[in-house]
């Protein structure tokens, strides 16, 4: 199993005990997503000590206030390191007013134009700016890689599905018993772009719900997915290896 989109310079446990805790329960790998510059080296300096351990590096949204050319540098350097497979999470968030959508966009497009400059997929994170996102994306993001990270526009999903190259991620809400919109769009996501993810330490599968999340829960998710999606574990497990293997080309 994979973790597509995880935090672990934001879990609370060191990051050896997460990874050894998630290949326990048959994680064979994970990508840690940066929110700014500095956890976003965090995640490289995560990804170089362990295999198992990809990076993505990126200015989340909410931390998108100031975008300054030395961010753009930084990040375009990072880009470039062996082991990062993705740039963000990016995107836009209108639930919480940290940055103004203005400075989303900027930081929101800088970054997309990195990860075309050096052909990586782009990590989307979109909340209450869904019809933004998809904008953006259309204006500046057509044939890249993109993933929709923590998929919650269950009434979008064809018109994101629409999007070639798009590949869908599903977090622990899709196992919260009033998220029937998110099983649902799950059944018509095509197993080649597939994707499972924590958003650790957010977002627990139902069973946890109100404990932080790890990367070893990923298996609940992924349970509650193949069951779902009327798979043996086995083979859904296999299907989220190869669509991950697709979009991070490790
Ligand atoms: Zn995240």
């Amino acid at each position: 199993m994979v973790d597509s989109h995880t935090h672990l310079h934001l879990c609370e446990p060191p990051d050896d005990e997460l990874v050894a805790a998630a290949l326990a329960q048959g994680v064979t790998r994970m990508v840690t997503i940066g929110t700014d510059v500095e956890s976003s080296a965090q995640a490289l300096a995560a990804a170089e000590r362990f295999p198992e351990v990809y990076a993505a590096v990126g200015i989340h949204p909410n931390n998108a206030t100031g975008f300054a050319d030395s961010d753009y540098t930084e990040l375009e350097r990072m880009a470039q390191h062996p082991r990062c497979v993705a740039i963000g999470e990016t995107g836009l968030d209108y639930y919480r007013d940290h940055a103004s959508p203005a400075d989303q966009a900027v930081a929101f497009r800088a970054q997309l134009e990195i990860a075309r400059m050096f052909g990586k997929p782009v990590v989307i994170h979109t909340r209450d700016a869904d019809d933004d996102t998809i904008r953006i994306l259309d204006q500046h993001a057509a044939g890249m890689k993109v993933i929709i990270h923590c998929f919650s526009m269950g009434s979008r999903i064809d018109e994101c599905l629409a999007h070639e190259r798009w590949w869908i991620s599903f977090a622990g809400n899709v196992t919260y018993p009033k998220n029937q919109d998110l099983r649902d769009a799950a059944l018509r996501v095509p197993a080649e772009r597939l994707l499972v993810e924590t958003d650790a330490p957010y977002l627990s599968p139902q069973s946890q719900r109100g404990k932080p999340n790890s990367p070893a829960l990923v298996a609940q998710t992924a349970q509650a997915l193949a069951l779902e999606r009327r798979v043996s574990y086995h083979d859904f497990n296999l299907e989220v290896e190869s669509a991950a293997q697709a979009v991070f080309g490790w």
